[in-house]
């Protein structure tokens, strides 16, 4: 099996894997492809931080103007 780095993400709750290393099957194989279970040598936490797929699509989302920023006020007569 294989070591990945775990990274948790508070702000939308995913995980991303990165490979760390690769064990002796995967460098055997001539597609680097591992049918191990995967073995997480180290875990990070990120929080209040949205994972790389989150961000980029909260800021495309954002150049397209479907998520707006602007706070409507309503003042209530007394
Ligand atoms: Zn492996
Ligand atoms: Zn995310």
């Amino acid at each position: 099996m294989c070591y990945y780095e775990k990274t948790h993400f508070d702000a939308c709750g995913h995980d991303t894997f990165r490979l760390m290393q690769h064990c002796h099957f995967a460098r055997n194989d001539p597609g680097h492809q591992c049918f191990g279970a995967w073995n997480v040598k180290r875990e990070h936490l990120q929080s209040r931080v949205e994972c790389k797929d989150c961000t980029a699509r909260r800021a495309a989302l954002k150049t397209n103007g479907v998520i707006s920023n602007s706070v409507h006020v309503i003042q209530t007569a007394r």
